[in-house]
């Protein structure tokens, strides 16, 4: 199982986050390069890096199961403020190259809210911002599944298709989250017939990560809340069923829970149960005890 959590991007850096995730038994992971509401990033290292990588090896975790996440605070859907846009845009190139001198292959982006703007003319924009950004030498830029909370974009099947056929490189892909999925109004309960339904409209090979989280609320909610693996709307069986599936079995799988009053990390609880294939019917207590 390729299981992983978000982590932090600190002094350390990528030796910071891989080191993090090991403690939790991860050999996959999700980092921010700085803080997710901002765009203020420190310059990279290449020592930590080479640090990183050494770490990384000799803890069988692979570079090809580290995923990069934009800030979420860029939108690339809505150009009403050309600045603002062009900001997002070279904002994104500028994470692109980090991602290069670190060695990742894969960045998730929100693809983006339309706020005011016709759905259409927003998917328009986001494909020729992701036109402009993309690099032909990688990494791919993943489009998250989002759960139609405002006026986002891609909460559709439809909508994501849409912005794939209108942007001209292989470095595009997808990263379903299935909080976000179940929030869109996508019953994963059933998660075969959803990938067939996926795989039809997009294409399997188009999902390079999957974001496991529960929800906090019940399908089709537009919300988007997560909650700890078996304690939402989802269900632990469901998420196993998910993090287990064969079609998807060297896809990173990576938790996005909250943690614990706000203080706790779930993740390294969450993992185990994930890979023993049991729910923690303590996990909040579990977690507690162990970190109080
Ligand atoms: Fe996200
Ligand atoms: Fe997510
Ligand atoms: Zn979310």
């Amino acid at each position: 199982m390729i299981i992983g959590c978000h982590v932090n991007f600190t002094n350390e850096q990528l030796l910071g986050s891989a080191k993090q995730a090991a403690s939790y038994g991860a050999n996959a992971f999700m980092f921010y390069t700085g803080a997710p509401q901002n765009t203020i990033r420190k310059e990279l290292s290449s020592d930590l890096k080479e640090q990183a990588l050494r770490f990384m090896q000799e803890n069988q975790m692979e570079m090809k199961n580290v995923i990069c996440h934009a800030p979420y605070i860029i939108n690339l859907a809505n150009n009403k403020d050309p600045l603002k846009w062009q900001f997002s845009i070279q904002f994104l190139k500028q994470e692109l190259t980090r991602c290069k001198f670190l060695g990742i292959s894969y960045i998730v982006v929100h693809p983006g809210s339309a706020v005011g703007l016709e759905k259409e003319v927003a998917l328009n924009n986001i494909s020729e911002a992701l036109n402009l950004i993309i690099d032909e030498e990688g990494p791919m830029i993943l489009l998250e599944t989002m759960a139609g909370k405002g006026s986002e974009c891609g909460c559709i099947l439809e909508e994501i298709k849409y912005i794939l056929d209108h942007v001209h490189s292989k470095y595009i892909g997808v990263c379903i989250d299935s909080c976000h999925l179940n929030d869109a109004g996508y019953d994963l309960q059933d998660f075969n017939a959803f990938l067939e339904q996926f795989d039809q409209i997009i294409g399997i090979d188009k999902i390079h990560c999957v974001h496991l989280n529960d929800s906090k609320n019940i399908l089709g909610s537009h919300k988007d809340r997560h909650e700890n693996l078996g304690l939402g709307s989802i269900g632990f069986q469901t998420l196993l069923n998910i993090a287990l599936n064969e079609q998807l079995k060297n896809v990173p799988k990576i938790l996005e829970t909250p943690y614990v009053e706000k203080l706790y990390p779930p993740y390294k609880f969450e993992i185990d149960s994930l890979k023993r294939g049991i729910q923690n019917e303590n996990l909040i207590q579990n977690i507690i005890d162990f970190y109080k």
